[in-house]
């Protein structure tokens, strides 16, 4: 059994382009070439560093399955890495949609772990152009997190959830607050 580290768990609002944490997570498609929302934010101001990156992953494994996770580096961002992660498209429930958003954010954890950072971010993945409900979403992330936090973690001691609008913001919340 492996010794659990003091943690927290952070709600903030904004744009995760700006954060100073060890990983920020992008909320990328399979293609892993760079997209809208978040992905577009991400590869706009990291630069080309991290689309050549992201080549060069598609060129030796091709795309990103959903729910896995790929890492590169942070390019012109503050942070030092970037875990690219393909959250489900919402189809109702009927494509194991919990379990895969559930695995984006063990296994964005899992290569935060392999890279021993500190500090990683969140964004309320599949939320967006993936139309996940934000409210369902939210509730796998936070269990997903907190889940792997207590039973798995080794050198992570903060995880933030950034959302970028009021809805996911309240659901957030909520949750954390509901929990504390
Ligand atoms: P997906 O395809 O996984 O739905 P999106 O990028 O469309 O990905 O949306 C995921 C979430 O990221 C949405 O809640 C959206 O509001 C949010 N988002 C968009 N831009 C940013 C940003 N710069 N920083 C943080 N979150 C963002």
């Amino acid at each position: 059994m492996t010794d659990k580290i003091p943690y927290e768990i952070e709600l903030t609002k904004g744009d995760i382009t700006s954060l100073r944490v060890d990983a920020i997570v992008n909320a990328a498609n399979s293609s892993l070439m760079g997209g809208g929302g978040v992905d577009g934010a991400i590869h706009r101001k990291g630069g080309r560093q991290i689309l050549s990156e992201c080549i060069a992953i598609r060129c030796k494994q091709g795309k990103c399955k959903t729910g896995q996770a790929v890492y590169t580096s942070a390019g012109l961002l503050p942070s030092k890495f970037v875990i690219h992660t393909v959250g489900p498209i919402w189809a109702a429930g009927t494509l194991n949609e919990p379990e895969l958003l559930a695995a984006c954010y063990t296994n964005s954890l899992r290569i935060a772990n392999e890279l021993e950072v500190s500090s990683i971010a969140f964004p309320n993945i599949s939320t967006g152009i993936y139309h996940y409900p934000k409210k369902e979403a939210a509730l796998v992330a936070y269990e997903a997190v907190k889940n792997f936090m207590e039973n798995e973690n080794k050198v992570v001691n903060k995880v933030v959830f950034i959302c970028f609008d009021d809805a996911n913001y309240i659901c957030y919340k909520d949750l954390i607050l509901g929990n504390k």
